[in-house]
């Protein structure tokens, strides 16, 4: 892929936080994703990765929050600030963007549940809370329409969490689940998104399988961006939208993909 020229005196900075703690599923590539797609339009783009015990940086563009499990991810949202302040709250008030998997998501709300199944404060980027869900575990597949005003096809990715989310009116879901659970709060919604936090269920990770979505993040800090050839990930998106799919053929397999956002 050719660099382009305009962009290069642009310093761009994605920054990892905790892939030592929050890295289930191959979410640490989310950051490599969002960097090489910034390389590949002629960005100098820089990936950082902020391991646990480091000092988080207030001052990079992009921030990625992965997925884990409840201890690491109480441990890391201990390192991220409160609601009050901390470095993750400075670098969204200074205009940064973020996207967070899962644990990642949970963080970033009002409440979460932590591993003694107390419930402890998140960050309050976004307007949601997370309880454990009296249910099993999520686990599987899932597909997400966007809601429309994101102009993004349809999401692919893969769940794992026990912890079920519900959207405050400060912020929106990401789209509707057309297989899997999502939120699981009986909305029918995946994700939670308030400015340029966009939270997410869907691991995978969710911008190799959706690369739309990584440059609609990428977009929010350096503006539009020149289409590049993602036709190889396509493939894997389209694969995937079918994968575990058991009316993947006939009528209601067609009545199935006609039903997914374009
Ligand atoms: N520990 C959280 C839950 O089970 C998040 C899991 C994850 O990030 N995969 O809900």
């Amino acid at each position: 892929m050719s660099a382009v020229g305009s962009n290069a005196a642009s310093t761009v900075t994605v920054a990892l936080l905790f892939p030592d703690l929050l890295g289930t599923y191959g979410d640490s590539g989310n950051a490599v994703i969002l960097a090489r797609r910034l390389a590949w339009r002629g960005f100098d783009a820089r990936l950082v990765t902020v391991r646990s015990g480091d000092p988080v940086p207030e001052t990079c563009e992009v921030y990625v929050v992965g997925g884990g499990e409840d201890l690491p991810q109480a441990l890391a949202a201990r390192q991220l600030g409160s609601r009050r302040g901390g470095p993750l709250r400075k670098a969204v008030d200074g205009g940064a963007a973020v996207l967070a998997v899962c644990a990642g998501l949970q963080i970033l709300g009002s409440s979460f549940v932590g591993p003694d199944g107390v419930e402890a404060d998140g960050l309050a980027l976004l307007d949601c809370t997370t309880r454990r869900g009296a249910g099993p575990r999520a686990v599987g597949e899932i597909v997400v329409n966007p809601e429309s005003e994101l102009g993004l096809p349809a999401l692919t990715g893969y769940e794992n969490h026990a912890g079920v989310t519900t959207v405050g009116p400060d912020s929106r879901p990401l789209g509707r689940v057309v297989r899997g659970v999502g939120n699981g709060d009986g909305s029918g919604t995946d994700g939670v998104r308030s400015g340029r936090v966009i939270g997410t269920y869907l691991h995978g990770p969710v911008l190799a399988r959706n690369p739309a979505l990584a440059d609609l993040i990428l977009s929010t800090v350096v503006g539009d961006l020149e289409p590049v050839d993602d036709s190889e990930s396509e493939e894997l998106r389209r694969e995937r939208l079918m994968a575990g799919n058991s009316t993947a053929s006939g009528r209601r397999g067609r009545r199935f993909i006609a039903g997914l956002r374009r």
